[in-house]
């Protein structure tokens, strides 16, 4: 019997151990199957505070895990399958086997969004890509294409420079959801090249199991015609992962988890971090901040309750 599990081990769940362990509840925190959740697949972070030269998003996880360890938090490979969070303790299948605890610290994040095109997922890893960081040196010289307005988008777009000879930047919109930082670094580029109020229908070519090309439509003039790239990389936000939740924790239309003030959820005991939850900041300090905070009410519960 745990006092704390804790599901996830991106910023959110490695501030929570960090704070769990330290306070000597000696934590299990369930690695996922992203481990170190979005970080671990960014590069630079500029803006978290306390690294003026920034730092990359690997090695700030890293650090996190390190740091939690050092106070003897516990982690395990393995995603949660199922919960059963309808009695105390609660009880969560980690890959088959079921482990139980006092209290529970959902920091499962969110995991990459896909258009659902007809071809999209059988091309992935074939050319079809949600993460520029793992799979852009694959391009080298060659034409690429990124999907999405966001920060993400700029990102993605403007690290994928360092590889491909050209990278098209499409947007269903003429506005950007980018901050105008991210924004202003990617029309600076001159390798990146945008094209406003145009949707992807579909990617080709599914014969040869490569991408080849794009097929494109503009929304205002509903001209329609095929790019030639070798890379397609989606940018367009992410879905939080909370299935295994479902019919238990309050969900918001979208699945995030709805907070019942604090960290806390609609289950006396089960409290949420990072962005399971927060679908307005999703900033790496945010979600440490987070962390901290559902760290401390699983503390003050844990008091409350005598053990
Ligand atoms: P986001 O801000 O939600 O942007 C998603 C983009 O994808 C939007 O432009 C959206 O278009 C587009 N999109 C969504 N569904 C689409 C669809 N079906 N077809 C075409 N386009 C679609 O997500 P994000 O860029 O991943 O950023 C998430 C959070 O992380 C943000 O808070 C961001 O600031 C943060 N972030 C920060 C940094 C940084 O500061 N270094 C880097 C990356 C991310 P619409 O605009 O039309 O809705």
């Amino acid at each position: 019997m745990r006092n704390v599990i804790i599901l996830g081990s991106g910023c959110a769940g490695n501030t929570a151990a960090i704070y769990t362990a330290r306070a000597g509840l000696k934590p299990l925190v369930v690695i996922g199957h992203e481990p170190g959740g979005q970080l671990s697949i960014t590069t630079d972070v500029e803006n978290f505070p306390g690294f003026p030269e920034g730092i990359m998003g690997p090695d700030l996880v890293a650090n996190m895990q390190k740091q939690a360890e050092r106070f003897g938090a516990e982690y395990i490979y393995g995603g949660v399958q199922e919960a059963d969070l309808s009695k105390r303790p609660f009880r969560v299948n980690i890959d088959g086997e079921w482990q139980e605890s006092r209290t529970l610290i959902i920091a499962t994040g969110a995991s990459a969004r896909w258009l659902g095109l007809p071809n999209e997922q059988k091309l992935i890893g074939h050319g079809v890509s949600s993460c520029a960081t793992c799979d852009g040196a694959f391009y080298r010289e060659q034409k690429v294409m990124v999907i999405g307005g966001g920060d993400s988008a700029m990102e993605e777009a403007t690290f994928l420079t360092r590889f491909a000879s050209e990278v098209t930047l499409v947007h269903r919109r003429e506005e950007f959801r980018a901050s105008k930082i991210m924004l202003d670094r990617a029309r600076a580029n001159p390798k990146i090249k945008f094209l406003l109020n145009t949707v992807v229908d579909d990617v080709s070519d599914i014969s040869k199991n490569l991408v080849t090309g794009v097929k494109l439509r503009n929304l205002v003039t509903g001209e329609a015609w095929e790019q030639e790239v070798a890379g397609f990389f989606l940018a367009i936000g992410h879905i939080p992962n909370t299935k295994p939740f479902v019919g238990q924790i309050d969900l918001d239309p979208d699945g995030y988890i709805v907070s019942k003030g604090g960290a806390r959820t609609n289950i006396t005991g089960v409290f949420h971090a990072g962005d399971v939850q927060d679908r307005t900041y999703r900033q790496a300090i945010t979600a440490a901040g987070a962390g901290c905070m559902a760290a401390i009410e699983a503390e003050r519960f844990l008091e409350a309750e005598g053990h």
